[in-house]
């Protein structure tokens, strides 16, 4: 039985994958990374914006053009905000609710009864490994979020907030790391609100992953500034839990942050980006931010850009507000024009990256541990060019000469300039790449 499985939309999403890729294969299906030759398609919808529903709705569409044979499963947010405009899609064969997702195994053999294969079943952790890329993993730790952000249809979507126990992440995460994992990303609806079901917290998770596994590098998803509790900037002491956090700001001026119904006001938001720094000197924060949310003035505007300009932000990314309908935002008057949204958008992406060419050069010089991921395939002057991303994420380009492979290893690299298109430059030292040739934690390649 063959297994298509795809997603759109947030990183949750692709944890959610990985979760269901691991189970297929444990009761016998193999996983195939095209629709044409699947027997059961899975897709795990969005629904965060109009563009992104009127987008699942055409990937249902092209999965069911391309494969008419397989059985097709959509779930995720427009499956549980639209399930009867769903049914009417030719094709679909089952819709499932976000909140019968950790059911979705099952749902699938008892409705479309598919057949179970354990004679073929991969044992828990055995490679072969389902994910985007096979260095880093994303693991989803809650899901829900008992907050009511005007704007946000996903709280509307994936209900109220429910942890996955610390003991079954703490297994995950070692049989990730024993098929050969290497970074870990957390992710969740409300990440800071993690164990307020189960009477735990992100605290004390990050500190029983650092105690209970070896996985070199923890990161965190996207995570709203606020429920992370006193002490939570003490855990990055640990090299492990990765310098960065990319912390939604969504305005800067707090009477749009009021409308909005965000929990953090600018000056809470600016002591969280500082506590952060005080802890890790080049601690990276990267956030989002909404342009043109109903009522925005030019002076509320204006505050927006004076506070993103007060912090060192490493990236920014911007989006133009846009109704969704079934938020209370929707409803709401004084409505900006597409084109003050433009002109918005446009003045604040020139912030950004004003903001963003500070932050790259104060890395210059530094020599950071990266994991280096994928690399061109085209030779360069007889050189790869391979990426990866610095503990703080930013992005690292390096070139290498063909008979070295450094894909999915961690080293010391130097970070020497800013390319043109922004990206940090790394250089291997002669000594270090010689250690690695020596100690065989590098591959030679016979050219
Ligand atoms: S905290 Fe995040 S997920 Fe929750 S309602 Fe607000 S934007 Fe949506």
């Amino acid at each position: 039985m063959q297994v298509y499985l795809s997603s759109l939309g947030c990183r949750l999403n692709e944890a959610e994958l990985q979760t269901w890729a691991q189970s297929f294969q444990n009761i016998g299906y193999s996983l195939v990374n095209q629709v044409d030759n699947a027997d059961l398609a899975i897709f795990n919808s969005c629904a965060v914006t109009s563009e992104a529903a009127r987008k699942s709705r055409q990937m249902i569409r092209k999965f069911h053009r391309i494969n008419p044979r397989a059985r097709l499963v959509v779930t995720g947010c427009y499956a549980s905000l639209e399930p009867q405009e769903l049914e009417k899609i030719m094709g679909v064969d089952l819709v499932i609710d976000n909140s019968d997702k950790d059911i979705l195994i099952d749902r699938v053999k008892d409705i479309l009864d598919v057949p179970v294969m354990p004679e073929f079943a991969t044992e828990p952790g055995e490679s072969p490994l389902f994910s985007r890329n096979r260095e880093r993993a994303f693991i989803k730790i809650q899901d829900g979020c008992r907050y009511r952000c005007t704007y946000c249809i996903v709280t509307v979507a994936r209900g109220e907030e429910r942890s996955r126990s610390i003991d079954s992440l703490i297994e995950e995460i070692n049989q990730l790391h024993q098929a050969g994992v290497l970074e870990i990303v957390l992710a969740g609806v409300h990440v800071g609100g993690y164990g307020s079901d189960i009477g735990s917290s992100l605290y004390q998770l990050v500190e029983t992953i650092l105690d209970k596994t070896e996985i070199p590098r923890i990161r965190f998803a996207s995570v709203e500034p606020w429920d992370l509790g006193e002490s939570f900037f003490e855990l990055f002491k640990n090299p492990r839990l990765m310098p960065h956090m990319h912390l939604p700001l969504q305005s800067g001026a707090d009477s749009v942050l009021k409308r909005m119904s965000r929990r953090c006001k600018t000056e809470t938001f600016a002591e969280l980006v500082q506590e952060a720094r005080s802890h890790v000197p080049n601690f990276n924060v990267t956030t989002d931010v909404i342009v043109g949310f109903p009522g925005e003035t030019d002076a509320e505007f204006q505050e927006t850009l004076d506070f993103v300009a007060s912090q060192p932000f490493g990236h920014i990314h911007i989006f133009s507000y846009s109704d969704r309908a079934g938020t209370k935002a929707a409803r709401l008057l004084n409505k900006v024009t597409k084109d003050i949204k433009k002109e918005r958008s446009r003045s604040l992406h020139q912030l950004a990256a004003t903001l963003k060419c500070q932050q790259l050069a104060e890395q210059v010089g530094t020599s950071v541990e990266i994991l280096w991921e994928s690399s061109s395939q085209e030779l360069v002057n007889g050189k790869h060019r391979y990426f990866g991303y610095t503990p703080n994420y930013h992005k690292v380009q390096l070139d290498l000469p063909a008979q070295y492979s450094i894909e999915r290893k961690i080293i010391a690299t130097q970070l020497v300039a800013v390319s043109e298109d922004n990206l940090l430059v790394g250089k291997i030292s002669k000594d270090t790449l010689e250690h690695f040739i020596k100690n065989n934690r590098i591959n030679i390649q016979q050219l």
